[in-house]
């Protein structure tokens, strides 16, 4: 180790450590790293919290009684307090409390609106959303990089022409997206720049994301910001509280606003005649404190800036301790290398630097070998998995986002028409990621908290090998493989269990899928969206059959039920409209299946959507999305073949070049292969992606050796995790010319059954952990998903089982288990 890092190895609070497990008896297995979220709560604050509450009574301020009076004084050294933390005299600044620091911008936003002539807004392009929307509400705005802000400090204002009217300019402290860290002296430059004769520049110091890790300093009052916002639920993970501190000088600002609420009035005349109030003058706190207080939020305040104290020390202190795991972090990320010398992680902050300083935030990317870029959807996917709090996506900072990616307005546009949304799957979009993966540390992080992190990258990201060649598909054309049908099942509710189709029967299959596959599913009573085993694992147990003979579906719940449930349900599978909610004139209530938005037909039966809520314990209602449906009552396939499955068309021995895996290297193209378009035409109901999954016990069993190797898994992994509706066997034990493991990728069509039925394959049905939850017991477990990251991952997304339709040109096919199976390959 050298000076440089035994210096920073002195900031480290060693202490944390002891108390670690103690205080956050919540975080037990897991590790926390996104404490630019929230950070969580130690126990002592609940504690004490919960002693102050049950020992006192507060009343709502500003009456005589005993309750009242105490609130009021408690809140009163509370406000002192909170000034004294940023060392800022009660007599230049005030606090005001608000919900959270978003609340505060627009509090100030309010009240420069009410300008006469508006306002001029200039923002930092590294600025939080809840920065930037402040432009839809000024006259003019601008986005300003580091140079621009540079410029107007020296005097050139942005807004020349438009000084009549007041100018805000706002920045954070420190971005949310990379920790890195704005000029504090810019508040006083950019106010002092402008000329006084002319009408005033104020200026907005967003301290959400600075003051969770550093002391804010505000003793110099000529220098500190006008406005300055922040959330203490950032900083001490409770309460549920923010500030505006403004600098009294700026106080004037306020005086424009008309609107007056409940505690910011001294007296209010009300009658047709005559309509007249009195501001509250005192304090501006007292002005913009509409309505009651959050009286106990405030008074936790307390006891969070307490226990903090004690824990964690000062906020010099708690830097120290971050700016050193921060540098720990930096330095494990970045010396993370494959076996080709490359790195892993492209990194967006900052490097650490005592001087310059950055916050203790690492934002960056992975890439794998062949140097494409890893989706973060997967990333999180199995982060969460194996335990682990990050944040991925845009996280709330657009300017951060594009600036970091270089993603050029046009493309985001493009992004965005073709479907990309905060939050989905498709987060590689023409060959560039677009968003981080964010690891923030905080007070409570610890050296194992950051060491558990860069080996989770290093064991699930690292790839030592050479770039294998990417001709797995070589000419098998000739093989006879001697497979079979060896079961099918139907998933009549979406997310539900299975109903297996028993030996002997022919089952229909219909272009959209298997009949009655994915034709029910469970809609939330509020939000309207489908429910899915991934957030309610007990959707397993949920056990649908489907009984011809009587015309019913019936239901049987296989879990642990409340009292006077009953276990067992029936439905008819008539569609006789009374059976449905009629749709009003003020147009049907519409639901949402994978973000997709559709026109289901929920049911009215009481005693129906009463047994899923109560089994589940979740409001939800049984809805039906019959074939056949137009507009928004029916849906399209999404499969389409993986790059891992086109043959190819370079030599083995050359480096294989994944198209749209080099950023900048060529320009995007839209996504209108043939495959794609004529996924577009091919309907499904309500699966995810395709109308038919298959998966083979080939490459099951390959998978079931890995996860034995590994040791981390009692038992075998079921094929029902994978709810496939097909699973595809050798036809005997030990045939021969059986196929290899994930022989599947590379077919093209498979002929099945005695009729010699076609069916086309769509491409690699792409995985999350919805496969770890065990289909007999709803319990998750991390395998099978953590052992298919390591073996089964393409172009940084994981893969098992292939998605598959019916050709259509042979009459009403059918499936019956135990029919021959004839693949046919793919030719190089
Ligand atoms: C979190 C954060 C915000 C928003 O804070 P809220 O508590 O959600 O209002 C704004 N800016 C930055 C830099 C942040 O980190």
């Amino acid at each position: 180790m050298d000076k440089s890092n035994n210096a920073m190895t002195s900031g480290y609070n060693a202490k944390v450590e002891a108390f670690r497990d103690e205080e956050y008896p919540m975080l037990k297995g897991s590790v926390y790293l996104d404490h630019a979220g929230t950070t969580p709560y130690p126990k002592s604050l609940m504690d004490s919290f919960v002693r102050d509450m049950t020992s006192n009574l507060y009343g709502n301020p500003h009456s005589g009684s005993s309750s009242s009076q105490l609130s009021t004084s408690r809140i009163e050294d509370i406000r002192l307090r909170v000034l004294q933390f940023f060392n800022a005299d009660p007599a230049d600044f005030d606090v005001v409390f608000v919900a959270n620091a978003t609340a505060g911008i627009k509090l100030v936003v309010d009240a420069l609106r009410a300008a006469p002539d508006g306002f001029n807004y200039a923002y930092h392009q590294a600025s939080h959303t809840s920065l930037v929307g402040v432009r839809e509400e000024a006259r003019n705005s601008l986005c300003l990089d580091d140079r621009q802000v540079e410029e107007w400090a020296t005097g050139q204002t942005p807004f020349e022409g438009h000084e009549d009217r007041p100018t805000l300019f706002a920045y954070p402290a420190q971005s949310n997206m990379d920790g890195s860290r704005l000029p504090l002296r810019w508040s006083d430059t950019i106010r002092c720049n402008t000329d006084v004769s002319r009408n005033r520049t104020y200026t907005l110091l967003d301290a959400a994301a600075y003051v969770c890790s550093s002391p804010l300093d505000l003793s110099s009052v000529e220098r500190a910001p006008d406005f300055i916002v922040l959330s203490f639920y950032k900083i001490f993970g409770f309460p549920d509280l923010g500030a505006l501190l403004v600098r009294r000088q700026a106080e004037e600002v306020f005086n424009t606003m008309k609107y007056f609420g409940g505690g910011t009035v001294d007296m209010v005349v009300v009658c047709v005649k005559e309509q007249w109030h009195a501001p509250k003058s005192q304090f501006l706190h007292e002005r913009l404190e509409h309505g009651t207080l959050p009286i106990h939020n405030i008074i936790a305040l307390d006891a969070a800036m307490d226990v903090q104290k004690q824990l964690f020390g000062t906020m010099k202190e708690v830097s120290q301790h971050t700016a050193f795991l921060q540098q720990r972090l930096d330095r494990g990320l970045r010396s993370i290398r494959h076996g080709n010398g490359e790195p892993v992680c492209t990194i967006y902050s900052p490097e650490p630097n005592p001087q310059a300083g950055s916050g203790p935030v690492v934002s960056f990317n992975i890439r794998n070998n062949q140097n494409a870029w890893v989706s973060l959807a997967e990333v999180e996917k199995l982060a969460t998995l194996k335990g682990f709090h990050i944040r991925t996506g845009g996280v709330c900072n657009p300017g951060g986002i594009a600036s970091a990616l270089g993603l050029e307005p046009w493309e985001m546009r493009q992004n965005f028409s073709s479907g990309f949304r905060c939050g989905t799957d498709n987060d590689i979009m023409a060959g560039k990621p677009t968003g981080v993966i964010r690891a923030s540390l905080g007070s409570m992080s610890t050296i194992s908290d950051v060491d558990a992190f860069v080996d989770f990258i290093t064991e699930f990201y690292q790839d030592l090998t050479l770039p294998p060649p990417l001709t797995s598909h070589t000419t098998q054309k000739s093989s006879r493989a001697d497979l079979c049908v060896h079961s099918i099942s139907i998933y009549p509710i979406k997310s539900c269990g299975h109903f297996q189709v028993p030996p002997g029967v022919d089952w229909e299959v219909r272009p959209e899928g298997l009949a009655w596959d994915r034709e029910w599913c469970l809609v939330h009573q509020g939000t309207g969206q489908a429910l899915s085993q991934k957030r309610y694992p007990k959707m397993a147990l949920v056990r649908p059959t489907l009984d011809f003979d009587r015309g019913e579906l019936r239901v049987r719940y296989a879990g642990e039920l409340p009292p006077h449930q009953p276990r067992e349900i029936s439905i008819p599978l008539s569609k006789n409209p009374s059976l449905f909610r009629q749709p009003t004139t003020l147009g049907s209530r519409s639901s949402r299946v994978c973000g997709e938005e559709i026109l289901a037909q929920t049911y009215v039966s009481n005693e129906v959507n009463d047994f899923f809520s109560g089994a589940l314990g979740v409001p939800c209602m049984l809805a039906r999305f019959p074939p056949g449906g137009q507009g928004k009552s029916m849906r399209h396939s999404k499969a389409h073949l993986q790059k891992h499955q086109l043959p190819s068309a370079t030599p083995s021995h050359q480096t294989p070049r994944l198209p749209g895996s080099f950023p900048g290297d060529r320009p995007p193209s839209p996504p209108d292969s043939d495959t794609e378009r004529s996924g577009q035409e091919r309907r499904i109901l309500l699966s995810n992606e395709s109308p038919i999954l298959a998966i083979t016990l080939p490459s099951l069993d390959a998978l079931n050796e890995e996860i034995r190797r590994t040791g981390n898994h009692k038992g075998e992994i079921s094929p029902d995790v994978f709810r496939a509706n097909v699973v595809i066997a050798p036809a005997s034990q030990g045939s021969q010319g059986s196929i290899e493991p994930y022989a599947e990728d590379s077919w093209l069509h498979l002929k099945i059954g005695d009729g010699g039925h076609r069916f086309e394959m769509l491409g690699s049905c792409r995985r999350c952990h919805m496969v770890c939850i065990n289909q007999d017991t709803a319990e998750k477990s991390q395998e099978p998903f953590v052992t298919l990251s390591k073996t089964r991952r393409f172009d940084g997304k994981v893969f098992f089982g292939v998605h598959m339709a019916v050709t259509g040109q042979s009459q009403l096919p059918t499936l019956r288990v135990g029919d021959v199976v004839v693949p046919s390959w793919t030719l190089v």
